[in-house]
């Protein structure tokens, strides 16, 4: 009582509430700069079991954005140093930990036992992974996403509402969208977005009839404008989803921070983040491929390495895969860590960005 006792004062609150907020159960995804906030304020507010899921360790670069871990840390297992945290910061509270993050094959069984899904992820695999088991368990999930100075929120598949799909049909292609790595954050936006996640979670378990599920929220901290921005719900699309022949997405590789394969399917090829695609072939190769990203012939690539940049995410493909293997294996022994080459052949990438670039036209 005396713990919550400023909440419980609040006469829309009151026990009710707080009984309501002691009996729900909250899976955050991704315990980084949007994870962090939320789980300090639910665990802080009485929520009273909290999953967290997340295969990273603490990084020096995180601790900006991220206040739920110290500089000691640095080096820990995400989980393991947030369960640490919470549970002293809140010992009512009880924390489990999925170490190995959501993945296609855990994410039903993951989710399950929770009321309510938060997306502390920074990537649209997981994004899109994460709408379609929610939309397949009939459960409302949070979602969060950083561009820099601004940020969007909002609650999806609440009580029959819009699910993510209904407002982005499908993710964006390969390298048309940068993620916070590449561009850079503040931690303030970080954890402004954070809060409003969890401000949205608390009103959703305490008020689940009056809170906002129809609409998207853009919050621009340079002018401290928020736009809201309604969603109409897309019925087909959300019934497709929730049907049995609806496969869920896979994640690639790089979403959950696992140790990357060399080697890349076109279906993980299309959906990674800020990945470059390169062409190996001999110049003289048919099919051209337009939007193809750079093209060093195999035999040139030793020579050309100055026209690659080490931080980036290149896919390397050929004819059918092999000199992409080779290139890989070139680049990694140049001390290049994110690069992969792609299993299918050029035709099938040629197929695949063109059939990409005439159905999507949203803008992300
Ligand atoms: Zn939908």
């Amino acid at each position: 009582m005396e713990r919550y006792q400023r909440q419980i004062q609040l006469e829309d609150i009151g026990l009710k509430g707080q009984q309501a907020l002691a009996n729900a159960k909250v899976l955050v995804v991704g315990a980084g700069g949007l994870g962090s906030p939320v789980l300090q304020y639910l665990a802080a507010a009485g929520v009273g079991s909290l999953g967290v899921a997340d295969m990273d360790t603490v990084a020096l670069s995180n601790l900006h954005r991220q206040l739920l871990y110290t500089t000691a840390d640095v080096g820990k297992p995400k989980v393991q140093a947030a369960k640490e945290r919470l549970e002293s910061l809140n010992p009512n509270v009880e924390i489990r930990v999925y170490p190995e993050g959501v993945h296609t094959a855990n994410v039903m069984q993951i989710i399950q036992p929770y009321d309510l899904i938060i997306d502390g992820t920074d990537n649209f695999s997981a994004r899109y992974l994460i709408n379609d088991a929610c939309v397949k368990s009939k459960k409302a999930w949070i979602y969060g996403a950083l561009f820099k100075h601004q940020g969007q929120f909002a609650l999806f598949n609440h009580r029959g509402g819009p699910c993510y799909r209904c407002l982005y049909p499908k993710p964006p292609a390969a390298g048309e969208v940068a993620g916070c790595n590449v561009l850079g954050v503040l931690g303030t936006v970080a954890g402004i977005i954070g809060l409003q996640m969890a401000h949205l979670a608390l009103q959703t378990i305490i008020w689940p009839e009056e809170v906002p599920n129809q609409s998207v929220y853009y919050m621009n901290q340079h002018t401290f404008n928020l736009q809201q921005l309604k969603i109409s719900k897309n019925q087909n699309l959300c019934d497709n989803v929730q049907s049995e022949s609806w496969e869920l997405p896979r994640t690639n590789a790089l979403a959950n921070c696992e140790l990357p394969k060399n080697t890349l399917s076109l279906n993980d090829a299309m959906v990674l983040d800020q990945a470059l695609f390169l062409d190996v072939r001999e110049i003289q190769e048919l099919p051209r491929i337009g939007a193809v990203d750079l093209q060093i012939p195999l035999g040139e690539l030793e020579q050309r390495l100055n026209e690659l940049d080490k931080e980036k995410t290149y896919i390397a493909f050929c004819k059918s895969g092999q000199r992409a293997k080779t290139a890989v294996n070139l680049l990694k022994k140049h001390h290049f860590e994110a690069v992969y080459a792609l299993s299918s052949s050029a035709q099938h990438l040629k197929n695949a960005i063109e059939n990409e670039n005439s159905t999507t036209n949203e803008v992300y």
